[in-house]
């Protein structure tokens, strides 16, 4: 079975280092996505894979083997951009058939191979069409079905789902997560949309600045980031981190409410940033809880609400009912519940719990 390991992987431009010591073990038919906000590094991580960026120190291995002076096509990976190069005037055939160009094969087997993908993604239909005669996901698959045509074992995604719509890229997302639950092949898949991520993945890797925040499974992320970036970027809307310091049984927060709590590292005086997600915060008509305010704005998603409320100048996002929501301009009373609280160093935003 074939797994990806990278070990302390570098990537400089010049004297400028944009990934520092990524360290990473896929295991085969894993499917993986490296998430982050724009400019951290995911593409260039998975361009490495690929063999389209020089290493520039550190080792990828594929099954095994060191690929690290291996050409693209020598590694048994396909990559599928985001702006999938389809050729408008082939046939779906041709345009499948396409990653077969250089493999050495009869043509009744090449055929056979093709049949066997269009087979797969539901396109058997479609073979002899033109591309500009397919919908946006119809072509997509055809993208899609030339990296399989070579039963690659890791598949590569680069954003392939970011030039769609939005009905589209969720049909799409769908349709990628039951075609690798089909072939079974480990796949690697880079996006900055955190909800790509939590669906697609069997872990995720979370990136800033060219370092690795976290890998776990999107359980794990969400219910155990590792610190307040991770914490903020998955998530929607963004957990809400409340400032405080450590007293003897909790945290005092920055309005003087007294959370108690108990964690390691909690000692009376510290200064800790206390994280709550919004539907951890109960939220009830009138004043008196442990944080109470003023909606400033309600956003009615329809099963749910989500309320922003002004607590002393400090704006807090809890959600509330679908069907009996609080307007702008209710006072409301926000209360912790004992689970689902986070507790952070303040300093260096490290999970303390
Ligand atoms: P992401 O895919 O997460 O948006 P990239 O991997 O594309 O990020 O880029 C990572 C960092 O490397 C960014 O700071 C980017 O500006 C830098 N970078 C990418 N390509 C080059 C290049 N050819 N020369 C110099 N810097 C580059």
């Amino acid at each position: 079975m074939t797994d990806l390991i990278l070990r302390d992987l570098v990537k400089r431009y010049g004297d400028t280092e944009v990934l520092h010591s990524i360290n990473l073990h896929v295991a085969a038919g894993e499917f993986i996505v490296l998430v982050g906000p724009s400019g951290c590094g995911k593409s260039t991580t998975l361009r490495m894979i690929a063999g389209l960026e020089e290493i520039s120190d550190g080792v990828i291995e594929i099954g095994g083997n060191v690929v690290n002076n291996l050409e693209p096509k020598e590694r048994n990976i396909a990559m599928v951009f985001q702006n999938y190069a389809i050729y408008p005037h082939m046939s779906v055939r041709r345009n499948i058939g396409f990653g077969l160009k250089t493999a050495k094969l009869s043509k009744a087997e090449k055929n056979a191979r093709i049949d066997e993908v269009a087979g797969i993604l539901g396109m058997t239909d479609l073979l002899e069409r033109r591309p500009a005669q397919l919908s946006g996901g119809q072509r997509q698959r055809v993208a899609i079905g030339r990296a399989m045509v070579r039963d690659p074992a890791v598949f590569l995604f680069d954003e392939p789902l970011s030039n769609l719509d939005a009905q589209l890229r969720t049909q799409m997302r769908l349709e990628i997560k039951k075609l690798h639950n089909r072939v079974g092949r480990m796949m690697i898949f880079v996006t900055h949309d955190q909800v790509e991520a939590m669906t697609l993945a069997d872990r995720i890797v979370i990136m800033k600045d060219g370092h690795i925040q976290q890998i776990g499974t999107p359980s794990e992320v969400y219910h155990n980031p590792a610190n307040t970036f991770v914490a903020q970027f998955i998530g929607a809307p963004a957990m809400n981190l409340l400032a405080g310091e450590g007293t003897e049984g909790g945290v005092k927060l920055w309005n003087g409410t007294n959370v108690p709590l108990e964690g390691p590292g909690l000692a009376a005086g510290r200064p800790v940033t206390l994280g709550v997600r919004p539907e951890d915060l109960q939220s009830g008509p009138g004043e008196g809880g442990a944080l109470s305010g003023v909606v400033t704005v309600a956003e009615p998603l329809g099963s749910e609400t989500l309320i922003y409320v002004d607590v002393g100048g400090k704006e807090i996002v809890a959600t509330a009912p679908g069907r009996t929501p609080p307007a702008a301009g209710d006072h409301i009373a926000l209360n912790l519940s004992t689970t689902g609280l986070h507790l952070f160093d303040e300093a260096s935003g490290v999970a303390l719990t």
